[in-house]
């Protein structure tokens, strides 16, 4: 494990606590120093201009605690998936449950997502239950739409990615983080209209929104609005 010089605490009301590291960088671009939470990757980055002395962007940083402190607030409390948590994944409570010689792979019955094999594999099997299950689901969802304009995509694949929900490549590869199966589903098909409208259009500009507005069924702000405050949200889950 690296040591950091500073770092930040947080407690939770259940007794446990995580550590925030803070990662000090020198930047040539930088011009004033600068802190940044970056709340999903769980470190606070500082930069610092060249010309500025070390101590004195650990002395910015002490200044600012309170503020950091405050922006680390905003972190979401851990769940982890292990025997006996709860989990709401396609907006369906499920209650895992590990059955060690059931040799059945993972499987969902009447509210439990059952595990069989080994303790030590169960969270790496659930959360490559999870990763299929979305990647059926987008898959789906993506034809659905692509279909609404007409539109050919090449494939469709998930990935854990931390500073994107989806993206589409110019060669029509279409990827989403498999993160959004614990959003509500209207959150979901925003990401995949938005990434299917991409097909039509690789910008951001007037004919993409028109397009997106055209093929999802829902309201884009809203969904935008619940993926600014909850986003973080979904990566709670480990
Ligand atoms: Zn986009």
């Amino acid at each position: 494990m690296k040591a950091y010089e500073y770092s930040f605490v947080i407690k939770r009301g259940d007794g446990t606590s995580e550590i925030i590291p803070v990662e000090f960088e020198r930047s040539i671009k930088s011009k004033s120093i600068k802190i940044t939470p970056q709340l999903t990757k769980k470190i606070i980055k500082v930069t610092y201009p060249v010309y500025v002395l070390h101590s004195r962007a650990v002395d910015f940083l002490e200044k600012q605690k309170n503020w950091v402190a405050r922006q680390l607030e905003k972190v979401p409390e851990k769940i982890e998936i292990a025997d006996g948590s709860k989990i709401t994944f396609l907006e369906q409570e499920y209650k895992i449950s590990h059955i060690p010689n059931a040799r059945r792979g993972v499987w969902i019955e009447d509210g439990y997502i059952f595990v069989s094999g080994e303790k030590e594999f169960l969270n790496r099997r659930v959360k490559d239950f999870f990763k299929s299950e979305m990647k059926k689901y987008f898959t789906a969802k993506t034809h659905f739409y692509a279909k609404k304009i007409g539109k050919k995509f090449e494939k469709v694949s998930v990935k854990d990615t931390v500073s994107r929900w989806g993206s589409c490549a110019s060669n029509g590869n279409i990827s989403y983080s498999w993160r959004l199966g614990f959003a509500p589903i209207f959150v979901i098909n925003y990401i995949v209209a938005h990434e299917v409208a991409h097909l039509e259009e690789l910008n951001h500009s007037y004919k993409f929104w028109r397009i997106v507005k055209n093929i999802y069924e829902g309201d884009v702000n809203e969904a935008q609005r619940w993926l600014s405050r909850n986003g973080l949200s979904l990566y709670s889950i480990d």
